[in-house]
């Protein structure tokens, strides 16, 4: 994959230090050229030092639950939540109106690509169950951040679609007013499954992209959109 230039006004960023774990959400400005993982983390390292020594691992995502786990960088194979013991290696996930949420639990980190399919058929709780395995004993001892997503300002979706997601996380994930379809706040449904599943403290980045420029939007760029990153290391 070729290298992408990045337009350096154009970098969206949120960094959470939790030593010896890094979470990072980087929003980026692809310009005539494919931008992938490794393209991003080279315009993370400009902002975050730390990212020099790290290599990025990901999963080509396919809105579903399956969990993986890898050791090493470089693809990793079809799934929507990649866990993480080796230090130095990032767990990624990429998106453009999904959510992306990062874990950190014992010795691992995680990177969960979670949007209204992933929420509605659990992958945050195949991810935390598969966490807790090897991970860690009890919900305590993990910690979790979510990155910004479409906001409930912007996520109109048809009643199925809200219904689905609200079972699995409660009523106040879906606001409806007559004659409006149903709108969805895919974050606050993300913070209501991690809670439910005991991992605390989980902050969330309180924007959305849509109406932000400086993070992509599938609903507002369509196919020209580029992705907002996600990486977690230790
Ligand atoms: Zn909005």
């Amino acid at each position: 994959m070729a290298a992408a230039s990045y337009s350096r006004r154009n970098v969206a960023l949120a960094v959470y230090r939790r030593p010896p774990v890094f979470a990072a959400f980087l929003g980026v400005a692809p310009q005539g050229g494919a931008a992938g993982p490794e393209d991003a983390l080279r315009v993370l390292v400009d902002q975050v030092p730390a990212a020099a020594a790290v290599a990025p691992a990901w999963l080509r995502q396919r809105h579903g639950t399956d969990v993986l786990r890898t050791t090493k960088p470089g693809p990793t194979g079809d799934g929507d939540a990649l866990i993480v013991s080796e230090p130095g290696v990032a767990a990624t996930v990429f998106v453009a109106d999904c959510v992306p949420v990062l874990i950190a639990a014992g010795d691992s980190v995680a990177a969960v690509h979670a949007g209204w399919r992933g929420l509605a058929s659990g992958v945050l709780a195949s991810a935390v169950h598969e966490l807790s395995r090897s991970s860690f004993r009890d919900g305590t001892s993990a910690e979790a951040w979510i990155g910004p997503a479409i906001g409930p300002c912007c996520y109109e979706v048809g009643e199925d679609v809200a219904a689905q997601v609200e079972s699995r996380s409660g009523p106040d994930v879906v606001t409806r007013r007559p004659g409006r379809k149903p709108h969805l706040d895919l974050s606050l449904a993300a913070w209501r499954q991690l809670a439910g599943l005991g991992v605390a403290p989980v902050s969330t980045v309180k924007r959305c992209v849509r109406c932000s420029p400086d993070w992509w939007s599938y609903r507002r760029d369509g196919a020209r959109a580029g992705r907002n990153y996600g990486f977690i290391w230790r």
